[in-house]
């Protein structure tokens, strides 16, 4: 039995024969694409025609024309956020997925100390990816469960805001992102693009900043596919007037020392103090927050925008944005000062290297799928998280170790039993120091 599709013209569309269409390698009208979203949201045509046609376009690809089609319309399957009554512009800032990628908890207080908006539509952990959410939810009493007018007040109050997807924006996303993660279809340029972009349009910021990441353990394996992808979804911004800036990263390690939700809490707010300037973590925060300031108007060159976000961290105001940005969410304000505050676990085991070399490269999926183990990540959307777990890598790609030198230390519930070889085997070593690679590739976009 077959759905039909609702619009249809004069000749009803079967559903089928879009799917064979695609199938067969054939460019799919504006008009089928937008009659399979909009049936698919309204549960009218099935998950198993729909995976049938993810799957066709996965091996067959789309058009640029058919993935402009499929953005719009998984665009407009729930409500745009129209924040016209903000005079300040709007920028948002979005990452393709990292292992202990915690930016947005530094940028977003720094371009709000820099005088712009930064309302953010932030998602949950999965894998060995972490999420925005469970990290804010570490910190007692900070709810991220906010209504639009909630999530406007905050905004309004502290210049920034973060909230999940709701039911109302881009519905259809969630659907289908719920339905490609289990069939195998994730992995598509123009599928991802739809899919952030949709949510991105749909959350009503002027412009956006996206962190392209690309590296073994990234969607996107080669810098050519990474570039690919970023100019797919600058195309699309720019078509809908979205002022649009894509970074290329690369995605290897993990970002920073912490893996886990509450030490990356504690990380970003050692960064939002002062601390640890120089790393990778701190240099790209810095980086993609000067390109939310540049592009909202506040600077006009680089190092303006560099010396704004600098001058945000010397004297105070972007913690005291991200203090004001706790409370007004309900937050202990206290646990920034305090970390002991934020959930703790049960003993932290410390693991140390079994031979002197140079580290040549960290396994930032493995050690990110550890930490999931752990109970810092969801293997499946249901699962409850132990916020206070995870992992402290003091282990650095270039480093010269000794035998016995600290490189992880865990942080676990008590009793839960740790084999030092999983965390010894997530490190290449080699017997000569090696270049460590820029974790800047490139730029697309204006
Ligand atoms: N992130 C998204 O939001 N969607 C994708 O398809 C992939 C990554």
């Amino acid at each position: 039995m077959n759905s039909l599709l609702s619009t249809a013209p004069a000749a009803p569309m079967r559903v089928v024969d879009v799917i064979r269409k695609k199938r067969d390698g054939q460019e799919l009208s504006r008009a089928e694409i937008e009659s399979l979203i909009e049936g698919y949201t309204r549960g009218t045509i099935p998950d198993y025609q729909v995976a049938a046609w993810l799957m066709a376009g996965v091996l067959r690809g789309f058009t640029r024309q058919e993935t402009a089609a499929l953005t719009e319309a998984m665009l407009h399957s729930g409500e745009v956020l129209d924040l016209s009554e903000f005079s300040p512009k709007k920028v948002d800032k979005h990452s393709t997925g990292g292992v202990g990628d915690k930016t947005s908890l530094v940028l977003a207080p720094v371009v709000a100390a820099g005088g712009l908006l930064v309302p953010m539509i932030s998602g949950r952990g999965l894998g060995h990816t972490g999420g925005t959410l469970d990290k804010l939810e570490s910190i007692p009493g900070f709810n991220v469960h906010l209504s639009l007018a909630e999530f406007r007040r905050v905004l309004r109050g502290c210049g920034c805001s973060m909230m999940g997807q709701t039911e109302e924006i881009a519905p259809a996303d969630r659907k289908l992102y719920a339905l490609r993660d289990v069939t195998a279809t994730v992995e598509s340029i123009p599928l991802i693009t739809a899919s952030i972009m949709s949510k991105k349009l749909a959350g009503g910021a002027d412009a956006l900043v996206l962190d392209v990441k690309c590296g073994p353990t990234a969607f996107m394996k080669t810098q050519a596919d990474a570039t690919t992808l970023a100019q797919s979804m600058v195309d699309v911004g720019t078509a809908h007037g979205m002022q649009i800036r894509a970074l290329i990263t690369r995605m290897d390690a993990p970002l920073g020392w912490a893996i886990g939700n509450a030490l990356e809490v504690m990380e970003s707010v050692e960064i939002l103090r002062g601390e640890h300037g120089d790393s990778e973590l701190a240099q790209m925060s810095f980086r993609l927050a000067a390109e939310m300031l540049i592009m909202g108007g506040a600077a006009k060159t680089l190092p303006e925008a560099r010396a704004l976000v600098e001058a945000s961290i010397r004297n105070g105001s972007a913690l005291e944005t991200m203090r004001r940005f706790v409370a007004l969410n309900g937050g202990d304000i206290r646990a920034l000062d305090d970390f002991t505050r934020l959930p703790q676990a049960g003993e932290v085991v410390d693991i140390r290297a079994d031979r002197d070399g140079f580290l040549a490269g960290i396994d930032g999926r493995a050690l990110g799928l550890l930490a999931m183990d752990l109970g810092a990540g969801r293997r499946n959307q249901t699962d409850r998280l132990d916020l206070g777990v995870g992992l402290r890598v003091s282990a650095r790609v270039g480093q010269k170790v000794a035998k016995g030198d600290l490189l992880f230390q865990v942080h676990a519930q008590t009793g839960t039993p740790i084999v030092p070889d999983l965390y010894l085997a997530t490190l290449q070593w080699s017997t000569a120091p090696q270049p460590v690679r820029p974790w800047l590739l490139a730029t697309i976009g204006c």
